[in-house]
């Protein structure tokens, strides 16, 4: 089965479209998402339109604030004081990553924890840790979506996730974990890589490195969720699984292009209508 995140991800946000419609009749304002780009990376730039895209489609309102490379950390810090305080914004999202006089960290915790879509401010990541309810990491949520979507249950299940970012490996591990799944996360240290996927129920790459895991790699019916997004030796788009090598052998699997990255975004819309039932008090 050839999981598309990208019918899945449309289905979703025809929900949301349909859910902000009807906001119009109850509330006195729409859901609004604050995009601050730092600089001119051209990913970044992608992706940012993405987004504003993402929230035009819906009907929410957004926001996007551009600076050329030289504003400072003072003033970004500033200016997310200013969003914090405005109540007509619901979702603040800083593109990452942030030119190098400027510190992340520093950022990301003056981020308004019930603001912060990415779900990246430690008191988010803290509340995942534990369990409480919090808004979680985009990429990780839209794998736990896609999961539900196919009705795959992880209960008692092996889970090997190769990488551990902080927005990604971790935090799909901490999900896959509250859904009583084993876990296990592999990292460029790990011993006897391939080993270790071949026990996987459901093996999950966020690595970054194209085609590195191939059908060596994965167990015969296995779920396979690929995050990155690499080039290859034609420069075309594709993940951190050989998905010609592997297709035959999985139960599923997600394509890249239209597997996880369309679900990042919708995400990012379901975090911005959370936080927007949030502060309306619901
Ligand atoms: P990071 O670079 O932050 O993390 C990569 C992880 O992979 C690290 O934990 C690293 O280990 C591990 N790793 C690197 N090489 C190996 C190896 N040879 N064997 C085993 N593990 C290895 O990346 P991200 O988590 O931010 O992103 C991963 C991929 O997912 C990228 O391709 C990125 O573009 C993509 N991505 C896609 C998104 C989407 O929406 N589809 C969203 C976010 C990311 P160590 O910690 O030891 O260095």
């Amino acid at each position: 089965m050839i999981i598309s995140g990208k019918e899945i991800s449309t289905k979703i946000k025809d929900q949301l479209k349909e859910e902000v419609e009807q906001m119009k009749n109850k509330y006195d304002r729409l859901p609004k998402l604050a995009v601050i780009l730092v600089g001119e990376n051209q990913a970044s730039q992608v992706y940012v339109r993405n987004k504003e895209r993402g929230c035009s489609y819906v009907g929410m309102d957004s926001l996007k604030i551009t600076h050329d490379a030289t504003f400072s950390e003072e003033e970004l810090l500033n200016e997310i004081k200013q969003l914090n305080e405005d109540d007509t914004v619901d979702g603040i999202l800083v593109q990452l990553p942030l030119p190098d006089h400027i510190n992340e960290d520093k950022v990301l915790e003056a981020i308004d924890p019930s603001k912060d879509v990415d779900g990246f401010h430690p008191e988010n990541v803290a509340k995942l840790f534990l369990g409480q309810k919090s808004l979680v990491p985009c990429t990780p949520k839209g794998m736990m979506v896609l999961l539900d979507e196919i009705n795959y249950d992880l209960t008692g299940k092996e889970v090997v996730v190769v990488g551990r970012s902080n927005i990604v490996g971790k935090p799909v591990s901490l999900l896959c974990l509250q859904k009583n799944a084993t876990v296990t996360i592999a990292h460029s240290k790990t011993k006897d890589l391939k080993e270790v996927c071949q026990r996987a129920d459901v093996l999950i790459a966020a690595v970054g490195r194209a085609k590195m895991i191939n059908r060596d790699y994965v167990k015969e019916g296995a779920v396979v969720l690929d995050v990155g997004i690499n080039r290859d030796e034609n420069n075309k788009l594709c993940g951190d699984v050989d998905f010609e090598d592997v297709k035959d052998k999985v139960y599923a699997i997600t394509p890249v292009p239209g597997g996880i990255g369309p679900m990042t975004i919708t995400m990012l819309l379901h975090n911005t209508l959370e936080a927007f039932y949030h502060h309306q008090g619901e």
